[in-house]
């Protein structure tokens, strides 16, 4: 078992260009459900109320899918990085990161230390509420705030529009250019590691493809099989934060630092 982690942080020293994909694996080590899974959220309320076309012509969808977005809110903004995190942000400060590829919407990457222009958000984020109208930015807590007090579906201070957090939702599309760079980034890496992603959400679970495709070498970390499994030169099926810690424990040995 020793011998992945060791073979990991030698690549890792030697690429040029590593990029990490990270998923909801990554989340939940750090205590945030899996909305997917069984008995979780999605299980109590209606999917249909979260369409985005439903969100955009019903106040009584806005109202589901604000009362559901509190509820996924409240452990996401308690949450803390966990090891797999910081070995990420560590890995930038290295100088050993190209860039981070996230599926999460928790803004976690940025809590344990990644800066801005490292980190792709591919699905949005929830840490930031957009106006559907105008596109004016705020402060997820400011607009939580409002809902405390009573509001049911918060609407723009400047021009009344819907607001919404600023994730992809179901039947809203990918934001152009967050995909179109993370592809790019993906066919130049030279290392491709992926942490705990099941890699079955479409389109990014192509991205290790294209890496590979381009001659990256590809790692993946994560508790359970991929479907990737088979073509990566690395896999690991364990939790994502002792194992990043140890392979970051190498780099750091053969780098000195
Ligand atoms: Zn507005």
């Amino acid at each position: 078992m020793e011998e992945k982690p060791k073979q990991v942080a030698q690549w890792i020293i030697h690429s040029k260009r590593v990029v990490v994909f990270s998923g909801a694996g990554l989340s939940t080590e750090s205590g945030i459900p899996d909305f997917r899974s069984p008995g979780g959220i999605w299980d109590r309320y209606n999917p249909e109320d979260f369409y985005f076309q439903n969100f955009l012509v019903s106040e009584a969808s806005r109202e589901k899918y604000w009362q559901m977005a509190t509820e996924m809110y409240e452990p996401m903004k308690k949450a803390q990085p966990n090891l797999a995190h910081l070995a990420i942000a560590e890995m930038e400060r290295f100088g050993k990161l190209d860039c981070v590829i996230t599926q999460n919407i928790d803004g976690l990457h940025f809590k344990a230390g990644n800066s801005e222009e490292k980190v792709i958000q591919l699905h949005g984020t929830a840490m930031t509420v957009s106006c559907l109208n105008c596109g004016k930015r705020y402060d997820r807590d400011e607009i939580q705030e409002r809902l405390r007090k009573g509001v049911k579906a918060p609407y723009c201070d400047d021009c009344g529009g819907p607001l919404k957090p600023a994730t992809i939702s179901f039947g809203q599309s990918m934001p152009e250019r967050e995909t179109e760079e993370a592809y790019h980034r993906s066919s130049l890496s030279d290392l491709f590691i992926v942490i705990g992603s099941s890699l079955v959400v479409q389109p990014a679970a192509s991205m290790p493809l294209v890496a590979k495709r381009n001659g990256a070498k590809l790692v993946i970390i994560n508790r359970d099989p991929t479907p990737y499994d088979n073509m990566a030169d690395i896999v690991i099926h364990d939790q994502a934060g002792p194992i990043m810690a140890s392979i970051l424990e190498k780099v750091k040995e053969e780098l000195e630092i």
